[in-house]
């Protein structure tokens, strides 16, 4: 066996220390030096069922890092799937981009085949799909080699795009909020201000105009937000504005940790809710904002339609049913609003014990 660099012990300790910290769970690693397949599979849990998250691609500053969003993005998966009450743990892979990835001639689907070789040797314990830097060609071609993946497209029958099951989920949510935050009987009149009309963000303007909302939206491609406003009606606000608007909803749609501590002091809006993942930077950022009494729709209880759509998948999809489970978000939601205001915490602990207390008590009997 040929002598490899010292071996560096406290980088181990490191990583178990690491998957304590966040209570897991398994990391497994793969290389393939034909393909340049360098990846990590984080299995946070699978209490509930086949750990279920996505498959990214990105250059990495170092490993260390890797296995920092790997390891975290797997538990966020956890508590997200549990609370949108799916038969699944929470799995997350990361592949680690080689530095010839964009280069002509790269071999992309080769690499692919390798990484579904690798899911495909955990037996059907993690379960990918699309995440950034993947697309469905690329799930194509995991699926050449592995049953355990999902997002297949339309004409393969699949589930195709969750971005509209996202935003009919984000538009549940905010009925809950209007209904027993806001006092409201209805949608209609409630000004939204809207962070990014991209794939989300675009259809959730459309449910919210539906229902009768007045939306200002704000995004940093001037052409798409021009073109909602006009099919829309809705007026638009500078980026660097929409923070400052004073409206019912402020719905970030955008990138996450939207919401930092030194911008709370511009909000002027009631509640927050939107579909965008971590938008709290920090968790004081959310006991600031509860002590200021703007609700805020926990991330990952209020985004979860896509992942439901995709997950109905795996027992064979029904766009029906995905959709009646994703209407279901509207009493997740009101749940969290019930036990924020008995227990007098914020909505995102309140969403992290429900997480927690299904977690624990396992599986639904058949
Ligand atoms: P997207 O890239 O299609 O849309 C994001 C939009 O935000 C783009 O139009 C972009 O131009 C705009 N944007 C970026 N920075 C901005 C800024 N500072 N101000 C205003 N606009 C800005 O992404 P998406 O699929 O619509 O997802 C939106 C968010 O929701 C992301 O955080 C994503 O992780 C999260 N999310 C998406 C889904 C889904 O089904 N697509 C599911 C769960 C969570």
């Amino acid at each position: 066996m040929p002598a490899g660099p010292p071996v560096v012990i406290n980088r181990v300790v490191e990583i178990f220390e690491t998957l304590s910290s966040l209570n897991y769970g398994e990391l497994h690693f793969a290389r393939d030096a034909a393909t340049g397949l360098m990846s990590i599979i984080a299995l946070h849990s699978t209490r509930l069922g086949p750990g279920i998250g996505g498959s990214r691609i990105r250059a990495y500053a170092n490993e260390a890092e890797a296995i920092d969003d790997v390891t975290r993005l797997a538990q966020a998966m956890t508590y997200k799937a549990a609370l949108a009450h799916l038969p699944h743990g929470g799995g997350k892979a990361v592949l680690l981009a080689p530095p010839n990835l964009a280069a002509p001639g790269f071999d992309r689907v080769a690499l692919f085949r390798a990484f579904g070789r690798f899911v495909d040797g955990l037996g059907g314990r993690y379960v990918t799909t699309e995440d950034s830097g993947t697309g469905a060609a690329d799930m194509d071609t995991i699926r050449s080699i592995t049953k355990h993946v999902l997002g297949a497209s339309v004409d393969k029958g699949g589930s195709g795009d969750p971005s509209p099951f996202t935003a009919l989920g984000v538009r549940r949510g905010i009925e809950a909020l209007a209904h027993h935050v806001l006092g409201r009987k209805d949608l209609r009149g409630l000004h939204v201000g809207i962070q990014g009309v991209g794939h989300v963000g675009a259809h959730l303007a459309r449910e919210l105009t539906n229902a009768g909302a007045r939306l200002t939206i704000s995004d940093v491609e001037p052409a798409r937000c021009t073109a909602i406003a006009r099919e829309l009606g809705a007026q638009i606000c500078d980026v660097e504005k929409i923070l400052d608007l004073e409206c019912d909803v402020l719905s970030p749609c955008a990138l996450g940790g939207a919401l930092t501590e030194p911008v709370l002091p511009r909000l002027k809006c009631k509640a927050v809710a939107g579909a965008a993942n971590n938008q709290l930077r920090t968790p004081q950022v959310g006991r600031t904002l509860h002590a200021r009494g703007i609700f805020y729709a926990p991330d990952y209880a209020i985004n979860a339609g896509g992942l439901i759509t995709v997950a109905d998948e795996y027992a064979g999809y029904d766009a029906a049913r995905a959709r009646q489970k994703t209407l279901a978000i509207y009493d997740t939601i009101k749940t969290i609003i019930d036990r924020s205001r008995a227990e007098s915490q914020p909505p995102e602990v309140i969403a992290d014990r429900l997480a927690e207390n299904i977690i624990a008590a396992g599986p639904k009997k058949k």
